[in-house]
This record gives structure tokens, sequence and C-alpha cells, in this order.
């Protein structure tokens, strides 16, 4: 097993998240996994969501200022665009100074920094460090399909797939990104020109980075990742999935309701449905209202996270089910703010997933087994959910509108006997024995894993 110490010297490894829930908890998986083997860490953060340092104790963390960047999480594609490029403009100048102060420091110590591991969304940031004479390598997080989507944007643009002209076209295959639909490319009619350009500088954090991480494994997404590594002039590293193989300790912004574990150890196997769509997706007043009859009228026993802020135009401290929901559900089901989802997945009882399809919600599905009920919002979960149902077949995806018969009917086909439920059951269990077996001795991403220490202790 590569370690840190194998040169003699400490290396330090400087991490840079984006400050979102679904991509600090990978960064902080990766971080736990080097620092396991033997690599100090220093994670640089904004004040937006800034990670709990305490729960941490071993890594020094760096505050860079984030003056100007809305206040607000996003939760559309247009209000993530604009987060990002404010965080790139904002950070640019102080993490600068705050990375040349500690370079400085670094230098009197007998330690030194091998590298800066970024979001690849802080393409910026990555240039700042590589000008200072930090190699860096680029976390993208989100599956390998998606990262060829977003290489082949110009080309889906030139061939007029790119911007959606009309709805009627969202059907329409992509011949040369098979199993895409039109409607399953991370799109924006409204901004296409800033989406293009943002994603874009995806693409160039990459390719001019010393390597892609990426948290996906290779019997997961063999054609996709082969494709990568045959078009890419970096090196490809698919170590996940980084939950299951980190010690790393919770990087969760909200506080985990862990009760529900308990109410789940009084349920039958595979009995319940999961409900939970991230931390930045926001349903309309109707849909709720459709999604808490969809589930009532299921007859199945639930636990479903309604985190603050779910609802538009509701007080984020207050969300109300509709009257006669509690009624209907009456020890049937539990409703949580936020849930310690890596082990409500985990546990034995729980039988279906109901999914917004955000990337790490899609791998934690797949690692533990089950199969999931997909409606995805925006940005790269459409892509994920038609992975779900029409690629690794472990679930169904509600399109359209929502409405409570057809959640019911998603449900029953789910969790119901008989086909075609117990095929995507079958189909889910597979997908999680090749997830561990991925991170087993000699397992591809194990493999990864040590080359990739191996990198970074050469840079
Ligand atoms: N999550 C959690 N508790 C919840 C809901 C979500 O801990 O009640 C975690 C989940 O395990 C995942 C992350 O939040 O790691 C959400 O990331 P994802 O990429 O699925 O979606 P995003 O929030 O970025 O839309």
């Amino acid at each position: 097993m590569a370690t840190a110490a194998a040169g003699g010297r400490r290396r330090r490894v400087l991490f840079f998240p984006l400050p979102y829930q679904g991509h600090i908890n990978p960064m902080f998986q990766l971080a736990g996994l080097l620092h396991a083997r033997g690599f100090s860490i220093t994670v640089f953060h904004v004040r937006f969501n800034a990670p709990d340092a305490s729960a941490h104790p071993a890594y020094d963390f760096v505050s860079v200022p984030d003056d100007g960047m809305p206040a607000d999480s996003p939760d559309t594609v247009q209000a993530t665009m604009d987060h990002i490029v404010s965080v790139n403009r904002a950070c640019e100048a102080p993490f600068r100074e705050r990375l040349a102060a500690l370079l400085e420091r670094q230098r009197a110590r007998a330690e030194d920094v091998a590298c800066l591991v970024a979001d690849s969304h802080l393409l910026t940031l990555l240039g700042v460090a590589r000008g200072l004479g930090v190699p860096t390598l680029a976390l993208r997080l989100g599956s390998a399909a998606c990262f060829r989507c977003l290489t082949a944007f110009p080309m889906l643009c030139d061939k007029g797939y790119l911007p959606v002209q009309e709805s009627s076209q969202l059907d329409a295959p992509v011949v040369e990104l098979p199993p895409y639909r039109i409607g399953d490319l991370p799109a924006s009619a409204a901004a296409h020109g800033q989406l293009r350009e943002v994603l874009s500088r995806v693409v160039t954090a990459v390719t001019t980075s010393s390597g892609l991480i990426l948290d996906t494994f290779d019997a997961l997404e063999a054609d996709e990742l082969a494709a990568l590594r045959r078009d890419l002039a970096v090196p490809v590293f698919d170590v996940g999935p980084l939950h299951k193989l980190s010690p790393a300790a919770s990087s969760s912004l909200l506080r985990q309701d862990r009760g529900c574990l308990d109410w789940l150890d009084g349920q039958p196997p595979a009995s319940v449905l999961y409900v939970s769509f991230g931390s930045l997706a926001s349903v309309s007043a109707s849909d709720l209202v459709e999604t808490a009859w969809g589930i009532a009228n299921s007859g199945r026993p639930f636990l479903w996270v309604l985190r603050p802020g779910l609802v538009r135009g509701a007080p984020p401290s207050s969300i109300s089910l509709p009257d006669g929901f509690d009624a209907a559900t009456r020890g049937r089901g539990v409703v949580v703010s936020w849930a310690p989802q890596e082990e409500v997945l985990a546990h034995p009882a729980v039988g279906g997933f109901w999914t917004h399809c955000g990337w790490n919600s899609t791998l934690e599905g797949v690692c533990a087994g089950v199969p999931m009920l997909c409606r995805p919002f925006f940005a790269d979960q459409m892509g994920n959910a038609r992975y779900v149902d029409h690629v690794w077949r472990t679930g169904v995806t509600i399109d359209g509108e929502l409405q409570r018969g057809k959640v019911e009917a998603a449900i029953s086909t789910l969790m119901g006997a008989g086909e075609p439920g117990a095929g995507m059951r079958r189909r889910a269990l597979e997908l999680k024995n090749s997830a561990a077996a991925s991170i087993g001795e000699a397992g591809s991403s194990s493999v990864n894993v040590d080359m990739l220490v191996s990198l970074i202790q050469s840079m």
C-alpha cells in the first residue's frame, strides 16, 4: 500500500471544496483517505457553508473571504452558476495571499506541500495554485458519463442539440452520447451562454491539472471511463465510492436526526421508502401536496426528509403537510428535517429510495443495493436518472407533471412483489456487490487510490 511517508518526507495535501453539501462530503472523504495514508491535510474554505473544523481536529483549516457571494443556497442552474462565478472571483486574491503565506510557513518546517485538490468548478483557484508552483488535481463531483457530456458540450451545440429550442425535442436521443436524450443533458435554455462558459471552465480545470479524480467505479461506468481515458491527456482516477472507502468524520452541514434509525429498527426488512431530495433542490407547494398524497396512498412505511427551505415560497423553518396527511399515515411514517442518509440507506428496513438523483445520493443508493424512484430537478440529475432506469435498470423515473397517481404507481412498481420491481432489486444487489468489490483488495478503485497516492508522492 502506497503511503505519504514512503519518500521519507511528510507531505501536505491542500483541499478547496465548492461550498455545497454534495461537494463538501466527497472532498472530506478523499481527505480522510489521504490522511489515512500519512498525508497532512489543509482545507481551504469560504465562509458560506463553512465546514465544522472541530469535527476534523487533525486537519488545518484556512478561511478565505468570499465577499460579494450570494448568501442563499442556489436551487436552480442559474443561481448555481452565479455562485460558482462569484466563488472564483471573490476568492482569487485572498486565496493567493493565504496560499503564499502557507507556502512560506511550510518552507520553515520539515514538511512540504504536494498539491492542491480542488473542485473542478474552481478553475481560477487551481490557476492561482499553479501560479505559486503548487501542482493541482481536479476533483469532479459527478459521474464519468456527465463529465463526458461536458467535454462534448461544444459538439452538442454545433450539432444543434443545444440550446434546447422546443420541449418536443426533449425525448430525442443524443446519437453521439447514448443513452442520453436531449432532456437528460445538463442544459439551461435561459442562460445557455453562461452555462457553456461555466462548463467549459470545468473541462479546462481538468485538462490543465495533473489528474482527474472521479467518485465513481469501473464496474458502474466502464465504457464511460474508458472513453475518458482515451480522450483526455491527463490520468483519470476513479476512486469511488468514496463514502465507502474513506474513514472521514461527518461533514454534514445540517444536524442529522439519528432518531429515525431507531424507528427503522422496528420496521420489517425492505419495507420502508426513504424520500430525500438532497441539499439544494426545491419543490413547489403543489408538488409537495402530490408527493405527500402519493406516499400516503402507497400504503407503505416511509421516512421523508423535509429539509428547511425545501418548499418554494414556504417559511424555511416550518413546512406544512396537507390536512389529513398525518391521520392517513399515523404510525406508518416519520418526517425529519435531515437524516444520516448513508446509514439510512444501509439499514435493512429500507427497501426503496425516492431521490432527486444528485450524484452522491445516486451512488449512495447504488452502494446500498436499494432500488430508486427518480425525480430529477436540474443539472446532472436527469442524466443520472437515465442511467438508473435505462442502463443499470435499478429504478423508475417519474416524468412530467407530478401527480399522486403516478407517485403511487411508481412506488408500487419499485417495492411491490413480482416484476419489474423484483428485477430492479436483483440488479441493485448485483451493483452493490460490484461496488464492494471495487474497493476490496485489488479492486479497481483500490488500485486507483494506490496510483493516486503514488502520483501525489511524486509531485
Ligand atoms: N444527505 C444527508 N441527509 C439528508 C439528505 C442528504 O446527509 O437528509 C447527504 C447525502 O448523503 C449526500 C448529500 O447530502 O451525500 C447530497 O448530495 P447529492 O449529490 O445527492 O445532492 P445535492 O445536495 O448536491 O443536490
